[in-house]
C-alpha cells in the first residue's frame, strides 16, 4: 500500500527542523530511520501531511563518552551501538538490545531516539534503557530540556514530546565496575518483536552482594516497567538460588501482560520469570568479568 500524500522537508539544522515543526504542528512528523513511521504510513495508521526528515542534520549524529555518560545523537542507529567498543566493554545490556532488535536492514537505519519516541510497549530500547540511568534531551523553540526515560514515556505509543519538539540526544550513565547487565527477549521468529523481555543491571559490592539492581520488563505492560519489589528483595543481598526463585515470583506478579496474538497472560507471566532468571545469571557472570554473548532464544 502507498502512504497518503505528504510534503517532504530535509532541514540541515535543528533550528530549521524546529521551525518546520512549529509551523505545521500536529500535521508534521519527524522522520528518522523510518523503520516504524514508514510502515505505519503505508498501512495508513499514520498520515502526516508534512515529513521533517532529520537525517541530514550533522549535529544529531555521533556516539561518544562525555564525562561519566555515553551520549548518543538522535541519529545514532541500532548498528552504531552494536559497533561501539565502549558499549561492548561497559554496557553489554545495550549490546544485547542492539543485537536483538529486528534484522540487519532495520538495525542499519533505525535509531535509538526514534525507538524511544515511538514508545512501542514491545520495543527493545525502552525496556533495556530503563534498566540504566537514561536521560532524553528534548529541543523546542523555547529551549532544551532533559528528562529521565521513566518520565519520558507516559503510555503505550505516548511520550512527553510536544508537537513542536524533537529528541536531540539520549544519554546513559556508564555504570561503575564491578557491574554487569543483560537484556533477554523471547520472540516467535528471529527478528520479531518481543513476546516478553527482561533487562537486569547489577552493581556488586566486595562480597558480591547486589549494591544496586534494576529489573525491567518489556512487552509485559502498557509501557516498560521496573519490577520494584523484586529489586527491593535483592538489594544488599547475595543471589542465592531460593532468593532468586522468590525474586522471579515477584517479577511474574509485577508484570502486567495482556492477551494478544503473541501469547496469553499466563504464558507471558511464565516467560517473565524464566527470562528474569536468564538475564540475572548473564548479568552476574558479566559482573564477575566473564564474557557472555547475547542470548538468542
Ligand atoms: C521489520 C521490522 C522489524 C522490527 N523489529 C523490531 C524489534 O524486534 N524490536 C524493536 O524494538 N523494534 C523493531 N522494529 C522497529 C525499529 O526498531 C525502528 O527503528 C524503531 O522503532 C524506530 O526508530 P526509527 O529511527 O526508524 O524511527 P522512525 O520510524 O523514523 O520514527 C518513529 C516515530 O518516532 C518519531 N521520531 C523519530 N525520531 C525522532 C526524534 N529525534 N524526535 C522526535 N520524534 C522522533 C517519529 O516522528 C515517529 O513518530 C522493527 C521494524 C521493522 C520494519
Amino acid at each position: 500500500m502507498y502512504p497518503a500524500e505528504f510534503e517532504y522537508f530535509s532541514p540541515r539544522t535543528v533550528d530549521e527542523a524546529l521551525d518546520l515543526l512549529a509551523r505545521y504542528g500536529e500535521d508534521a512528523k519527524v522522520l528518522a530511520g523510518g523503520q516504524s513511521l514508514l510502515p505505519m504510513m503505508k498501512l495508513r495508521i499514520a498520515s502526516p501531511r508534512y515529513l521533517v526528515d532529520v537525517n541530514r542534520i550533522d549535529a544529531l549524529t555521533g556516539l561518544s563518552r562525555v564525562g561519566d555518560r555515553l551520549v548518543m545523537g538522535a541519529l545514532c542507529r541500532h548498528a552504531d551501538i552494536a559497533a561501539s567498543p565502549l558499549v561492548r566493554e561497559q554496557l553489554p545490556i545495550m549490546l544485547d538490545a542492539a543485537n536483538l532488535t529486528a534484522d540487519v536492514q532495520v538495525r542499519n537505519r533505525g535509531t535509538v531516539a526514534g525507538s524511544l519516541a515511538h514508545a512501542d510497549p514491545a520495543g527493545d530500547w525502552p525496556a533495556a534503557l530503563l534498566a540504566l540511568d537514561t536521560a532524553v534531551t528534548i529541543a523546542g523553540l523555547d529551549g532544551i530540556r532533559t528528562t529521565p526515560l521513566n518520565e519520558f514515556i507516559v503510555d503505550s505509543y505516548t511520550t512527553q514530546l510536544g508537537a513542536n519538539e524533537m529528541v536531540t540526544e539520549v544519554s546513559v550513565l556508564i555504570p561503575q565496575p564491578p557491574c554487569g547487565g543483560a537484556y533477554v527477549k523471547f520472540e516467535k521468529r528471529a527478528g520479531d518483536f518481543a513476546v516478553a523481555s527482561v533487562g537486569v543491571q547489577l552493581e556488586l559490592d566486595e562480597r558480591e552482594r547486589c549494591r544496586a539492581v534494576a529489573i525491567t520488563l518489556g512487552a509485559l505492560g502498557p509501557t516498560p516497567l521496573r519490577a520494584r519489589s523484586a529489586e527491593s528483595l535483592l538489594q544488599g543481598k547475595s543471589a542465592a538460588n531460593d532468593l532468586l526463585g522468590e525474586a522471579a515470583r515477584l517479577v511474574q506478579e509485577e508484570a502486567q501482560p495482556f492477551d494478544d496474538t503473541r501469547g496469553s497472560v499466563d504464558y507471558k507471566r511464565h516467560l517473565a520469570g524464566v527470562l528474569f532468571r536468564r538475564a540475572f545469571a548473564a548479568a552476574m557472570d558479566r559482573a564477575r568479568g566473564r564474557h557472555v554473548a547475547t542470548l538468542h532464544m
